[in-house]
């Protein structure tokens, strides 16, 4: 059975992603550091607790992953964390915790996992955001981990694509998930203005489906209309 490892699987987007391989029927790891908030379980589904930002206890996990499994054919970097407001006010342990999630992390794992990828001739996709493409105000520091995630996908994919492997990074805009439980914005509830997480695991598996030889590196998803909502605190 093909098998997947999937970054920040308790939650959000990289949960709808988990269901989404499951139903295409791959074995699927999850690395995150709390499953306790949510009820989803499923035979086919190894949640593994994961602190992506400790880089000892993710290679040791990633390792103990592949000797159990003895192959990886889909790898989704989709851990990530956002913090917003004026750069001088986002604390540098908040940028530093930004950079390791959202940037160091998926290229560590990358690096413990490309030859098991290589040998699937398998699939490495980061979900990077628009805000990697676009300037964002008050979100500076959060697009600058993302402009790194989407330069290093490019740059991979030149190099492993004689390989087999394919690199995929997706973009999306605003989505409805639990990113936003923190900050003092979220997307408007109406639902021209946001897209939904599942809308995004369809889009990793458009991008898993197609045919050999063809590589779709790189979707960019955004709502129709554009609404943002600002919180009252
Ligand atoms: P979410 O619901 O908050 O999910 C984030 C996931 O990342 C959670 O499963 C969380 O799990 C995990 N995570 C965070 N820090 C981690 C760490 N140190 N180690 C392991 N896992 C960690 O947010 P989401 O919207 O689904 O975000 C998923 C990805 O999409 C992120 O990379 C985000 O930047 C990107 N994205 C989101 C949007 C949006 O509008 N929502 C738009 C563009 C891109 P634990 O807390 O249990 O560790």
């Amino acid at each position: 059975m093909d098998i997947a490892l999937v970054t920040g699987a308790s939650s959000g987007i990289g949960l709808c992603v988990v269901e989404k391989l499951i139903g295409m029927n791959y074995k699927v790891y999850g690395f995150a550091r709390d499953f306790a908030k949510t009820a989803f379980t499923h035979v086919k589904f190894f949640p593994m607790v994961c602190d992506v930002t400790d880089t000892n206890m993710l290679v040791n996990q990633t390792q103990a992953l592949l000797k159990e499994t003895g192959r990886l054919d889909v790898l989704v970097n989709n851990a990530g964390v956002g913090f917003f407001g004026p750069h001088e006010t986002i604390h540098p342990e908040k940028i530093e915790h930004m950079v390791n999630t959202n940037l160091l992390a998926p290229m560590v794992l990358i690096q413990v996992t490309l030859r098991h990828l290589k040998k699937s001739e398998g699939f490495i996709i980061n979900m990077a955001s628009t805000a990697a493409l676009e300037p964002g105000r008050f979100g500076g520091a959060y697009g600058a981990t993302k402009a790194g995630l989407h330069q290093f996908g490019q740059s991979l994919f030149a190099e492993v694509r004689k390989s087999g492997v394919r690199v995929v990074t997706l973009y999306p805009d605003m989505t409805m998930t639990p990113f936003y439980d923190e900050t003092d914005f979220a997307p408007h509830n109406d639902h021209p203005c946001h897209i939904t997480p599942e809308c995004v695991a369809d889009a990793v598996a458009q991008a898993i489906n197609q045919r050999e030889g063809t590589v779709i590196t790189q979707i960019v998803l955004k709502p129709q209309r554009i609404g943002v909502e600002r919180k009252r605190n």
